[in-house]
């Protein structure tokens, strides 16, 4: 699968009409890709143990979308192999009184991943561009006047471009994906949350209400996109209709970063190998 026409670089103007929400690559059913998912998942648990091993690179995979993309299904599904000692899911909700008297990378940074171990954003300091912007929540915000201008937001665009070079610049590698999903299906899961019991615990009527905001926060996506999407640290634009393809794109996005990672296990060098070659010895023919 090529995923280039998935990735966003920066290099361009970007548009989310551009990326059809229902593509399947050509594909038909979740039977055409199982093969696949099977092998990406044991691929990435292998250079996950690499990476562990070698302790130079963290990972930071964030996932953003719209109410019923796919996000948490996404998540389970194509981690499902990884050694759960390597991986920190996070997820991010309405920032509490803590979190509010800081700055609002605060609690992004507290949960980066050290080297050697992958943390999963389930949404991030992504809402402070999205729902921050299409509420308008700034204005209310305990800050120094000074700081809640009109430009608040492409100032954190710079902001967030800025921090993510910063973890380039220092081992940690950011991989950014937008589950793009049609209004349409939105209201087919809505309604499937609804009628389904046991669906019924993931919906909330403030789902209900964020919907009508719907061309706002396409367009804030849109414009967040096009401001931090760059070559060391993309955004992936991943067709969200079809979960079981939705699942498919994110697995090989994955492992082709993973692959480019290259994480190697340490080298055993001459001394260390006599040494071991020792201790087998010793444990063979205790004293
Ligand atoms: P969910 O992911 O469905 O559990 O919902 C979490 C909710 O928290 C979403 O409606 C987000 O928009 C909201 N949220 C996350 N981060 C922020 C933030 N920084 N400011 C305001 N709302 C947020
Ligand atoms: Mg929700």
């Amino acid at each position: 699968m090529n995923v280039k026409k998935y990735t966003v670089t920066g290099e361009n103007l970007f548009g989310l009409e551009e990326f059809d929400t229902g593509d399947t690559g050509g594909l038909n059913s979740s039977d055409d890709v199982k093969k696949m998912m099977k092998d990406n998942i044991v691929e990435i648990a292998k250079l996950q143990d690499r990476l562990y091993a070698e302790g130079k690179t963290g990972l930071l995979i964030i996932f953003q979308a719209m109410d019923a993309a796919g996000k948490d299904s996404a998540i389970k599904h194509v981690m499902s192999g990884v050694n759960p000692q390597g991986v920190e899911v996070v997820s991010f909700k309405q920032p509490s009184t803590e979190e509010l008297s800081h700055d609002y990378l605060w609690r992004a940074a507290k949960a980066l991943p050290p080297r050697g171990k992958i943390a999963i954003f389930n949404r991030s300091y992504y809402e402070d561009v999205l729902v921050v912007k299409v509420h308008k929540l700034y204005e209310n915000m305990n800050l120094p006047d000074r700081c809640k201008g009109k430009n608040i937001i492409e100032k954190r665009y710079a902001q967030i471009r800025n921090f993510e070079d910063y973890l380039w610049e220092n081992g940690i590698v950011t991989v950014k994906f937008f589950l793009h999903l049609s209004r349409e299906t939105q209201l087919k899961r809505f309604l499937e949350r609804i009628d389904n019991k046991d669906k019924n615990w993931k919906f909330s009527d403030a789902d209900v209400r964020e919907r009508k905001y719907w061309d706002d926060y396409q367009e804030a996506y849109r414009s967040a996109i096009e401001a931090t999407a760059s070559k060391n640290n993309p955004w992936y634009v991943i067709p969200a209709d079809k979960k079981w393809y939705t699942r498919a794109v994110i697995s090989n996005v994955l492992l082709s970063v993973m692959k480019k990672l290259n994480p190697r296990y340490p080298i055993v060098t001459k001394e260390q190998e006599e040494a071991l070659a020792e201790s087998k010895k010793k444990l063979e023919n205790p004293e």
